[in-house]
């Protein structure tokens, strides 16, 4: 199996997404608040996926101007979830460089209290195995 090819299986699997149920309709590009700034938009990184081109994908600025708030998961009709997508491509990326090195147990005492909920959700949702 090409590398490439064990890549994109690995991002369904942490995805949990079959990205072949994409219609392309584009509704979770046109509600994506990060839009401008990505050079691959939410509606493609299925097909990204689709091709097995995951170097595109992990290279693209949109894998860290994605702000993981998933409106685009709940616009999405064929709940293809496009955000979850991006999540795990951006998991594996921290996994190869070896970021991963934070247990959950250890974060507790590290917390600052004025640290927003929101934030607190987000960063666990992509960093989480
Ligand atoms: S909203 Fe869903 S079905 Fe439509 S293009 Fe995006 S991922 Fe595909
Ligand atoms: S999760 Fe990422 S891709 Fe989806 S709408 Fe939010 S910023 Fe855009």
């Amino acid at each position: 199996m090409s590398s490439e090819k064990k890549l994109a299986e690995e991002i369904r699997e942490i995805s949990g997404v079959n990205p072949l149920k994409c219609m392309k309709c584009g509704k979770c590009s046109a509600t994506c608040p990060s839009y401008n700034e990505m050079d691959i938009k939410p509606h493609q990184f299925v097909s990204y996926v689709i091709n097995e081109d995951i170097e595109s994908l992990v290279n693209s600025k949109s894998l860290w101007k994605c702000l993981s708030c998933m409106a685009c998961v709940q616009r999405c009709p064929r709940d293809v979830k496009p955000g979850k997508l991006i999540d795990a491509a951006r998991q594996i990326v921290v996994r190869q460089r070896g970021g991963d090195y934070l247990t959950p147990d250890e974060i507790p005492e590290l917390l600052d209290p004025d640290v927003p909920q929101q934030l607190l959700v987000s960063a666990f949702r992509r960093y989480r195995r």
